[in-house]
């Protein structure tokens, strides 16, 4: 079970006291961008460290700052879970500084609105990343592929600047073995050695075809939203079913600072998973 904020609160354990945490591994996926495998020192607290797909954490390096990040990893692995950082500025860039066994505080998980995994199950799924905005969808992709038979279609279409950008490439490499998976690649610049697609990634919606009860997420840089959304609207996919990520500068990640508004929500404990339902009247939303 999730205990939200409030049930920690009463549980007598401080939603701000981060729990230490010990890097593992460190993979490079990018120029910019590491993979770190981490685990809680506390093993009774790492067993019943639970998560939904689209949640994410609060990472705290020592001395320095904390920053939210989204758990690219599978909500079944008990033992690890991981984390995607690009190195943008002072806490992304002192664990990208980092070595396996370092230290680390992790707070969280956070985030109340998550993908709608269980009502996706009998339908087609459409998933929309851009750049980064895979590592928020990861989670959801692995849980679907553990259960791939209660789904239906899985799409997935995934954009980067350049092929040396691209993320997550062995589970990519995997997911084009596989032929229940219809994935669309591709780059706004592309190498000599690049066989798919050029361009952004909403050129590859009109080709998918799609029942009107589909589930669609998006995630990516902000300019992407409107255009992938528009895309939906025209497949005729409900508001209440195209799901969006939206992160915002935030601080607390517990509704507490009021640093993260989307209109009037809060991205940490309203979002960052909303769907086009609940934000379209939102002006600042998309
Ligand atoms: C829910 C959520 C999930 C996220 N998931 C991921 C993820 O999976 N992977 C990932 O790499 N990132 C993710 N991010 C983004 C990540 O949290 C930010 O990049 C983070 O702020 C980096 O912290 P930093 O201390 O390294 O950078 P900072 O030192 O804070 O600087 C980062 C950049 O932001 C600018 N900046 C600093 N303060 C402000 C401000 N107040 N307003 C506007 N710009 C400012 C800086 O100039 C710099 O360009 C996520 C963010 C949210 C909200």
């Amino acid at each position: 079970m999730i205990m939200d904020i409030k049930e920690k609160e009463t549980a007598g354990s401080s939603i701000y006291v981060p729990e230490i945490a010990t890097i593992l591994k460190i993979e490079e996926m990018s120029q910019t961008e590491k993979l770190f495998d981490i685990r809680l020192d506390d093993q009774k607290k790492q067993e019943k460290f639970c998560f939904l797909p689209g949640q994410f954490v609060e990472l705290t390096i020592f001395g320095l700052g904390e920053a939210p990040f989204s758990i690219p990893s599978s909500p079944g692995n008990r033992d690890f879970f991981q984390l995607c950082i690009r190195d943008t500025g002072n806490v992304s860039g002192a664990i990208h500084r980092m070595k396996a066994g370092d230290k680390i505080g992790i707070r969280g998980p956070f985030g109340k609105g998550y993908f709608p995994y269980e009502r996706m199950k009998g339908k087609d799924v459409i998933i929309v990343a851009g750049g980064l905005g895979l590592a928020p969808v990861m989670s959801l992709i692995k849980t679907i592929l553990e259960d791939r038979d209660s789904y239906k279609r899985l799409v997935i279409i995934y954009g980067a600047t350049d092929p040396s950008n691209i993320l997550f490439r062995k589970d990519i490499e995997d997911w084009k073995k596989r032929d229940d998976i219809e994935l669309g690649l591709t780059v706004d610049n592309p190498d000599s050695a690049w066989q798919e697609n050029v361009g952004v990634c909403t050129n590859l919606i009109p080709g998918i075809n799609c029942t009107e009860d589909a589930y669609a997420v998006v995630c990516g840089p902000p300019v992407m939203y409107k255009f992938v959304v528009s895309e939906f609207e025209k497949k005729c996919i409900k508001p209440e079913n195209i799901f969006l990520s939206l992160e915002r500068r935030m601080e607390c990640g517990v509704g507490k600072c009021n640093h993260c508004h989307v209109g009037n929500k809060l991205s940490c404990v309203d979002g960052p998973v909303f769907s086009l339902w609940e934000i379209r009247n939102l002006k600042e939303a998309i």
